[in-house]
């Protein structure tokens, strides 16, 4: 296997990069040829390490995640742009402050893979370029005077398509010259999609600028191979915490057995499954998305399969900015006659007293 620049440097594309030998289905093949691209058109990126673990079948749930289909050209009236209403929320170039103890960096727009699901295609792979110098010095600027930001998350694109000198000098200026410890959230799909990126020199880096987690994304037990169990060891080794944030995406894990293997093994290799999210409303996604009572019945149904350890935090984004909440399924039925009544996970009520202490 290449080693990550030679990743990078062969990473397929465009159609005419994909192997002669590899087959497109009608719906993907239509979306390569069809005649002017709509606006929103995302771009196409797989790198030959996650082209190697595709299948052939058009519901391969790995193939979907990374070739695109025709059904990306088709919007929703409810789906937007940016879902999660980030620009309004953006007072520096490259900087979301939505809460007010934690900004996000959108370090680069590019990344190592498109991911066909992706709730940020207004800005991955669609303007080019990597955060200024002069564009961090004013970061750095505004963290120093709003001290009651506590945590930075740095996202794009993925911040580890950047050298490692590029990453160290970032990492350094927040580590030491903000004036307070921030913790940082470094948000990469590069030990799923690439994980050769994951080299001993990068970890070094990483583990100098603690307290850092690393959020990866690991959509199906899959992608668990030996190269990603590798580089999540070196990581976890090296004392870097890795959480995973799951989406929920039709047709890619949208079963109570694929989501408890998935979590699971991800237990296996030290990562913490943190968030299963549910689909943005981002244009061109709905081909993707699980109906909400359907997500509620999955957690039902893996509650009863998987240990809280290996329970993730089913959660939403709301649109229009209105910010992350935990989708909680009501367990408490009712309070009847002094008993609180409780579905449990197999569907059976269970009464606990209203007093007990
Ligand atoms: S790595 Fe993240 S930002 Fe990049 S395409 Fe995938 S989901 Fe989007």
């Amino acid at each position: 296997m290449y080693d990550w620049k030679e990743q990078r440097a062969h990473t397929i594309r465009a159609r005419q990069d994909l192997p002669v030998s590899f087959s497109l289905h009608k719906n993907e093949e239509a979306f390569f040829t069809a005649e002017g691209q709509p606006e929103f058109h995302f771009g196409f990126a797989v790198t030959p390490y996650y082209f190697s673990l595709i299948g052939e079948s058009p519901e391969d749930p790995l193939r979907a995640q990374c070739i695109p289909r025709k059904d990306e050209f088709e919007v929703k009236e409810y789906e937007v742009q940016d879902p999660l209403w980030e620009e309004p929320y953006s007072p520096l170039p490259r900087m979301v402050h939505r809460y007010p103890n934690r900004v996000l960096l959108l370090v680069t727009d590019e990344c190592a893979l498109y991911c066909r699901h992706c709730f940020r295609r207004y800005f991955a792979s669609r303007r080019g370029g990597v955060i200024s110098p002069g564009q961090l010095r004013k970061i750095g600027e505004y963290l120093r005077l709003h001290t009651e930001v506590q945590e930075v998350v740095l996202s794009g694109g993925d911040p580890l398509v950047l050298g490692d000198a590029r990453i160290s000098e970032l990492l350094h200026i927040l580590r030491y010259e903000v004036g307070r410890t921030l913790v940082l959230r470094l948000a990469s799909r590069m030990p799923v999609v690439m994980p050769q990126r994951i080299t001993p020199q990068l970890t070094k880096i990483l583990s100098e600028h603690s307290p850092l987690f690393l959020i990866t994304q690991f959509n199906h037990w899959r992608e668990i191979t030996p190269a990603s169990r590798t580089a999540i060891s070196g990581l976890v080794d090296a004392g870097v915490p890795v959480l995973n944030q799951a989406v929920l995406l039709k047709g890619v894990n949208d079963r109570a057995d694929t989501l408890a293997a998935l979590f699971q093994g991800l237990l296996e290799i030290r990562v913490k499954p943190y968030y299963l999210f549910q689909g943005d409303l981002a244009a061109g996604t709905s081909h993707f998305r699980v109906p909400l009572a359907e997500g509620f019945r999955l957690l039902r149904k893996l509650r009863g399969q998987i240990s809280g350890l290996a329970m993730p935090v089913y959660a939403v984004d709301l649109p229009e900015g209105g910010g992350k909440i935990p989708l909680t399924e009501q367990y408490i039925e009712k309070l009847e006659e002094g008993w609180y009544v409780f579905i449990g996970p197999d569907g059976k009520r269970y009464y606990y007293p209203e007093e007990a202490r």
